[in-house]
Parts: structure tokens; sequence; C-alpha cells
């Protein structure tokens, strides 16, 4: 524990950035785990755009769950070790894949980003000018969640507007 490092943090206590942090730990393995296996399963139209996007969020998850365990360990905590406990910590769940269409999975994973979204603004918010190394490091997560849901939007409607036309041409 860098006891330097955490004797700047104040008007919080320490504990309960780690128990936020882990909540976010938990959610970030949900997610990753959620993004690689809807790349396995897609099916459908322009499944190959959806694919590269969620293999690339995938990757991003498991970066923020490496940088959120790094933290809890700064701060003297000890990252869940029992992919058990994801579910009980997690804030954002985990939404199986039930229909593998490509619009489907695609509003499944914008319903974690937006939830991702809150939870990092949500931990913001509390460290601000308070934890500041936290408070950085959920502001970089935070921006990527953002890009995340905007990547996913923008191909949804792309998706849904070329499927429209399909429909409009064969009328
Ligand atoms: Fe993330
Ligand atoms: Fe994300
Ligand atoms: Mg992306």
């Amino acid at each position: 524990m860098a006891r330097r490092g955490n004797s700047i943090i104040k008007g919080i206590e320490i504990n309960e950035i780690i128990t936020l942090l882990n909540k976010a730990y938990a959610d970030e393995w949900l997610a990753y785990y959620q993004y690689f296996i809807e790349a396995k399963v897609i099916k459908g139209i322009m499944k190959d755009a959806a694919i590269a996007e969620l293999t690339q969020h995938a990757t991003d998850e498991l970066r923020h769950a490496n940088m959120v365990a790094d933290r809890i360990l700064q701060l003297g905590g000890t990252p869940l070790l029992n992919p058990k406990d994801w579910f009980t910590h997690t804030n954002c769940g985990y939404e199986e894949p039930k229909e593998f269409d490509v619009v489907q999975i695609l509003e499944d994973s914008i319903k974690g980003e937006q939830c991702a979204i809150s939870v990092y603004s949500n931990i913001a918010e509390i460290t601000k000018d308070k934890d500041i190394v936290t408070y950085d490091i959920v502001s970089e997560i935070l921006a990527d969640e953002v890009e995340h849901e905007e990547d996913l939007q923008a191909l949804h409607d792309d998706i849904t507007e070329f499927i429209a036309d399909i429909k409009k041409n064969i009328q």
C-alpha cells in the first residue's frame, strides 16, 4: 500500500473508494465477457462491422479491469478474487445474449455502456477534489465508455437505416 500516496486522499474514506472500485471491477469483467461472447454468436446483416467493434470493446473493458485492479491495490484493497463475486458486486449486471441478431446484440451492449457511464460519472463525482488519482483514472475510463456508447449507437443507426432502405426498395 502506498502510504504517502494515500495520505493525500482527503474527505473520503479509502474503504468507500475501494468498495466502489470493486463494484466497477466486477462490471468490467462482465462487460468483457459479454462483448467476447457477443462477437462469437452474433448473426445477421453487417455482422463483420459489429464483430470488429465488439472485439475492440472487449479489449478495452479488459484494460479497464486492469486499471481498476491496480488502483484498488494501491489503495490497500484486494480486487475481487472469485468470479462468483462479480455477480454480487456488479452495478450493471450481465445481459445474456438471447437473440443473436445484430440489432438486438447492439441494443443490449448500448444498455451496458449507458450503465457504465452512470457508474463512472458517479465515482468521478464522489472522488473529485478528494482522491485525484482515482478521479483521473475513472475520468479516463468514462471517456472510453462515452466513446463506446457512441460507436455502438452509430453502428446501430447505420444498420437499421440500411435495413429500412432495403425494405423500401423491395416494396
Ligand atoms: Fe469499461
Ligand atoms: Fe465500455
Ligand atoms: Mg469502439
